[in-house]
């Protein structure tokens, strides 16, 4: 492959094609179908999913096929055939789908608006994860420009992935016969750790959590009468959340929760804390003087990657302090999102949490716990030789800077659904979310010559799957 055409070739398609279709892509408010229940009366994701087919459409390459296939009650994908040179197929993934917009974007940006700055295309959705498909379909249409040969590639986008991609195992059964077998697997949805080198994820973690309630009255009463006497629902909350977490360390007490590290992933995330050295934390936003959980790199890469982690994400029952009057108050929810190391059963884990809170309740409260979301993480397969090497040469070649492996802390759930199904595939885990990108939160940008070199890297991955 002639890599400064690859390049070039890319750069050009990203400049004037892939950014103004992702400018009008950012406008559609097309949130996934947690946060939009009403997601298919109001268009937006079948807006969505027109723009990136028609894009697609208008970007094939002869003998490509392109289907929206939409199983009833269920959110679209995009399905794309692309016949290749070997029967071996390499699958490409990502997500059109979005989070919701969240307060505390700046003023002159918002989460529907595209804001172009230097290399940045700011708001919501294009770098989670819009780009994916563009990007994997440029790929390939570069090695089809060097007359490059390469495996049959299918590229699967979903509309689901944000709320947990529950729908995408029926899609897999029904396009079972069309994806075939996939000997390599790429995903454009993660993250990378700077933006100066192509970063590989090795494993992702999974996902447990759900709504605990708390209930001591039938209704509010006058703080006067009632504290003192019946016990405080934000008390109990505090006890429970005890027998989960260490108030001190924010380390999670419950073993099952924990899984062995593998030797490995520990040298890896000690190499990545080498390249990555405090950015692991100055890269947060953290308010002036605060410190991160621990002091060694390593150790919060691996609290990051490998471990299991608390967030309380949101509470109903109690008063905004506008509205906060003295009350000794009746009922108290949390939602929980408790982040699982990569290769901890979800559903066992659940059950965990689950059985600790309502048991033996405090003053004989009234709790329950329902479970919400709930994903298996994925630890990657022991990576083959060839691929490694591509990896390398690949970033070498467009960033002139070795690869890096890493685990994230997010999850991609289809991840795990695929390589439970293809157990010898490979995997590509890669994407444009580094350094302040912000997914999920205000202010989202897509890092563009990030997004330009990574697509170049995949080309040059493909090709090399074909001559391994
Ligand atoms: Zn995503």
């Amino acid at each position: 492959m002639n890599q400064q055409q690859n390049l070039e070739y890319i750069n050009k398609m990203w400049d004037d094609s892939i950014i103004p279709a992702l400018q009008k892509y950012i406008q559609i408010p097309n949130k996934s179908p947690h946060f939009d229940h009403d997601w298919k009366k109001n268009g937006y994701m079948d807006q969505a999913v027109e723009l990136i087919a028609n894009w697609c459409h208008d970007n094939a390459i002869p003998g490509m096929k392109l289907d929206v296939v939409q199983l009833e009650n269920r959110t679209p994908v995009i399905f794309m055939e692309l016949p290749g040179d070997s029967d071996e197929t390499i699958l490409l993934y990502g997500h059109l789908d979005k989070q919701p917009e969240m307060a505390g974007w700046d003023p002159d940006l918002h989460p529907w608006k595209p804001v172009l700055r230097g290399d940045k295309l700011y708001g919501r959705g294009a770098a989670d994860d819009g780009y994916a498909a563009f990007a994997s379909l440029t790929a390939i249409k570069s090695l089809h420009e060097q007359n490059i040969k390469r495996a049959r590639c299918v590229i699967l986008i979903e509309a689901c992935e944000e709320s947990g991609s529950y729908d995408l195992p029926f899609y897999i059964d029904a396009l079972k016969e069309r994806i075939g077998s996939p000997s390599l697997v790429i995903c454009l949805d993660s993250g990378c750790g700077n933006y100066d080198q192509l970063w590989m994820t090795t494993s992702l973690r999974g996902l447990a959590g759900g709504v605990l309630t708390i209930e001591v009255l039938k209704q509010g009463i006058h703080s006067g009468s009632g504290s003192g006497i019946a016990p405080s629902c934000f008390r109990i909350l505090r006890q429970l959340l005890n027998r989960i977490e260490n108030e001190l360390t924010g380390d999670i007490i419950l073993t099952d929760l924990h899984t062995n590290i593998p030797e490995q992933r520990i040298q890896q995330a000690k190499q990545a804390a080498s390249v990555l050295d405090k950015s692991v934390y100055d890269d947060l936003p953290f308010v002036d003087y605060v410190q991160p959980e621990s002091t060694s790199i390593s150790e919060l890469i691996l609290r990051r990657t490998w471990k299991p982690a608390l967030s309380v994400i949101g509470i109903d029952g109690m008063p905004s302090i506008e509205n906060a009057g003295n009350v000794t108050l009746p009922k108290l929810s949390v939602k929980l999102s408790m982040r699982l190391p990569p290769s901890c059963d979800a559903e066992a884990a659940n059950k965990k949490l689950h059985d600790t809170l309502v048991s033996n309740p405090p003053h004989d409260a009234k709790i329950t716990f329902t479970s919400g979301d709930t994903g298996s993480g994925w630890n990657a397969p022991e990576l083959e030789m060839w691929l490694s090497e591509s990896a390398s040469k690949a970033s070498q070649r467009y960033f002139g800077k070795d690869a890096v492996y890493m685990g994230e802390g997010g999850s991609i759930p289809f991840m795990g659904m695929l390589g439970k199904k293809f157990p010898k595939a490979q995997f590509v885990i890669t994407g444009v979310l580094g350094p302040a990108s912000n997914a999920h939160g205000p202010n989202e940008f897509l890092h563009i010559p990030m997004g330009k070199k990574l697509t170049a890297c995949v080309a040059e991955i493909i090709a090399d799957h074909f001559n391994r």
